[in-house]
C-alpha cells in the first residue's frame, strides 16, 4: 500500500535537558531524526515531510545527506499546527492516501509497525500502535493518601499514527478542544473509528536525559544484519589487460563481456543487490542496452551502494574471491581492496579480496574463463 509520512520535529523538548533539541542529538552516532527518516524509506514511504523550525530546516540537508524522498515544512507554534503544516505539504499526493504522523523523538521505528498500522487502518479512520499498561498505576493527589488505580482498558499510545490525509485534515479543521495530545484524539473527536495495532517497546519516546542512555543500548536491536552473495564468470579472449575489482592488470588475455567484464565488481554488485532484495545486476543494467557497452563496472557497484544507502542501510563488510589460474592476484590485492573501499566509502579493513585456483580443474582451471564470488553484510532498519 502506498503511503506518505509526516515527521514532527519542531519541538524544543525542554524535558530532555539542556543542549540541542532531542531530535538533533545523536543516538549510536546518528541524529535521532535520521533514524525515523531511514525507517520510513526502508518501509517504502512515497514521500516524507519533515516539519521543523527555520534553524532545523537549514540543518536538514547535511543531517539527511544521501537520503532522498523527503522535503521540509515549517512548523507551527503547537504540535497540532505542525501536523497540519505537514499535511498541507502533501497536497501533491492523492487526497485519500494514508499518511503516517510520527514523532521525531521515537527513533526506533520498524517496518513491521508501519505495516501493522496501515493494515489496521483498513477498517478504521485512524490507527495507532499502542501497548497495554503493564505496571500497577498509582494515583497521588495533594492532601490524599496514595491510591491504586485500575489499569484495565488502559493503553499507551505511540506513533506513527495513520489516517487518510483528507480524513485527518477534516478532523483537524473541525477540532475545537485545547491542544490534542495525539492525532487519533482529533479523529476520534470527529466521530471517526479508532483502531489499535500492536505497539513496540522499542518505539519509546526520548523524553528525559536518561532516555538517551537507554536508547544507546537499544540502538543495536533496531537494526538487522542482512547477508547477500553474488557470483559471476567471464570468458578469456584476446587482449593485453584485464579489469578485476576496479583495477587494470597487464595480462596476455582479457575477459570478454558487454561491459568491461570485471567479474569481481559484478559479483560484488550482485551481492549488495541480493542483501537488500533488489534483484540482480541485469535488472539494473541490461546487457541488451548499448549504453553499457564497454562501461566501467565501478558505476554498477556505486549504484548498488546508493540503493543500500537509500534504504537507510550501511555496508558492514564485503569479501570477494577471484577464481583463476592466471594472472597472479596477490600483487594487486591491496590496490583492489583500496579501490573497492574508495567506491563503497568504507575503511579498507572492511574490504577483503582473496584469490584461489581450482587446481587446473573445471573452466577456470583449463583457463577458459575467470570466476568471482562475493559475500556482503549490510545493516538496515529492522
Ligand atoms: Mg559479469
Amino acid at each position: 500500500m502506498t503511503f506518505s509520512a509526516v515527521i514532527v520535529a519542531a519541538g524544543s523538548g525542554t524535558r530532555a535537558g539542556p543542549g540541542q533539541a532531542k531530535q538533533w542529538r545523536l543516538v549510536a552516532g546518528k541524529p535521532v531524526l535520521r533514524w525515523s527518516v531511514e525507517a520510513f524509506l526502508a518501509a517504502g514511504a512515497a514521500h516524507i515531510v519533515i516539519v521543523t523550525t527555520e534553524d532545523g530546516e537549514g540543518a536538514l540537508p547535511e543531517l539527511l545527506s544521501g537520503l532522498s524522498g523527503w522535503s521540509a515544512a515549517r512548523g507551527g507554534a503547537t504540535r497540532a499546527l505542525s501536523v497540519q503544516a505537514g499535511l498541507a505539504a502533501l497536497a501533491h499526493r492523492p487526497d485519500s492516501e494514508p499518511v503516517l504522523i510520527h514523532d521525531a523523538a521515537r527513533p526506533f521505528l520498524g517496518s513491521s509497525i508501519v505495516e501493522a498500522v496501515l493494515q489496521a487502518l483498513a477498517d478504521a479512520d485512524v490507527a495507532l500502535p499502542a501497548l497495554p499498561v503493564a505496571d500497577t498505576l498509582k494515583r497521588a493527589e495533594p492532601g490524599q493518601a496514595l491510591t491504586t488505580a485500575s489499569r484495565e482498558h488502559l493503553w499507551r499510545a505511540q506513533t506513527p499514527q495513520a489516517a487518510r490525509r483528507n480524513t485527518l485534515q477534516a478532523a483537524y479543521a473541525a477540532w475545537s478542544g485545547g491542544e490534542p495530545t495525539d492525532d487519533a484524539q482529533v479523529v476520534e473527536a470527529a466521530g471517526g473509528r479508532v483502531a489499535i495495532a500492536p505497539g513496540d517497546p522499542l518505539l519509546m519516546k526520548l523524553t528525559y536525559p536518561e532516555d538517551f542512555a537507554m536508547a544507546e543500548r537499544l540502538a543495536g536491536a533496531a537494526r538487522v544484519t542482512r547477508v547477500g552473495q553474488g557470483f559471476d564468470a567471464h570468458r578469456w579472449g584476446p587482449g593485453d589487460e584485464v579489469w578485476l575489482c576496479g583495477v587494470a592488470i597487464k595480462h596476455d588475455e582479457t575477459l570478454i563481456g558487454h561491459s568491461d567484464a570485471d567479474a569481481g565488481l559484478h559479483a560484488l554488485t550482485d551481492a549488495l543487490l541480493g542483501a537488500i532484495g533488489e534483484g540482480d545486476i541485469g535488472d539494473h543494467f541490461p546487457p541488451t542496452d548499448p549504453k553499457w557497452k564497454g562501461a566501467p563496472s565501478d558505476q554498477f557497484l556505486k549504484h548498488a551502494a546508493e540503493l543500500v544507502a537509500a534504504k537507510g542501510g550501511t555496508i558492514v563488510n564485503v569479501d570477494v574471491t577471484l577464481i583463476c589460474e592466471r594472472p597472479k592476484i596477490k600483487p594487486h590485492r591491496q590496490a583492489m581492496r583500496e579501490r573497492l573501499a574508495e567506491v563503497l566509502g568504507l575503511p579498507v579493513d572492511r574490504v577483503s579480496v582473496k584469490a584461489t585456483t581450482t587446481e587446473k580443474m573445471g573452466f577456470t582451471g583449463r583457463g577458459e574463463g575467470l570466476a568471482a564470488s562475493a559475500v556482503v553484510a549490510v545493516e538496515t532498519p529492522a
